[in-house]
């Protein structure tokens, strides 16, 4: 068994798609990022990577690539786990929360759930997502942005 961490954290900008655990959500901003700034897989892969012992998301898809920009973050959690596969190590379970002021997140739970779970080919029931405010503390909680952790177990 080997347990990885990971954090990230983005800031909010006008024009830009909100998406989170790769389900869009309806908001009157975005997360500024090279690729789509789904700040809840960035902090899973960093997770999955450190669980490996193979560095970080910045190492393997690099802000300066153009090949990153605006990508899917599902694509980069999905080779990822390819990455993982090839060396035998198989996610078990997963555990998340993310830090927003708002929107809520509430109702997109469920469906971050399944799509992680797909992602990562492990059923829905051991992929976790929380979501909660700072009572206003803080970047989040000013909503100057979106801050999301992970944690999850691998076993090989
Ligand atoms: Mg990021």
């Amino acid at each position: 068994m080997r347990i990885g961490q990971g954090y990230d954290a983005h800031r909010f900008i006008p024009g830009r798609r909100l998406v989170l655990g790769g389900v869009e959500i309806p908001h009157d901003q975005g997360l500024l990022a090279h690729s789509d700034g789904d700040v809840l897989i960035h902090a899973i892969c960093d997770a999955l990577l450190g669980a490996a012992g193979l560095g970080d998301i910045g190492g393997h898809f690099p802000d300066s690539d153009a090949r990153y920009r605006d990508v899917d973050s599902r694509v980069l959690l999905r080779g990822i786990r390819d990455q993982l596969a090839a060396l035998n190590l198989v996610p078990v379970n997963l555990d998340s929360t993310i830090v927003a002021q708002r929107p809520k997140l509430a109702p997109y739970i469920a469906t971050m759930r399944l799509r992680l779970g797909a992602d990562l080919r492990m059923h829905a029931d051991r992929v976790n997502v929380k979501a909660t405010t700072t009572e206003g503390m803080g970047f989040a909680g000013r909503a100057e942005g979106i801050a999301a952790y992970a944690v999850v177990l691998l076993e090989g």
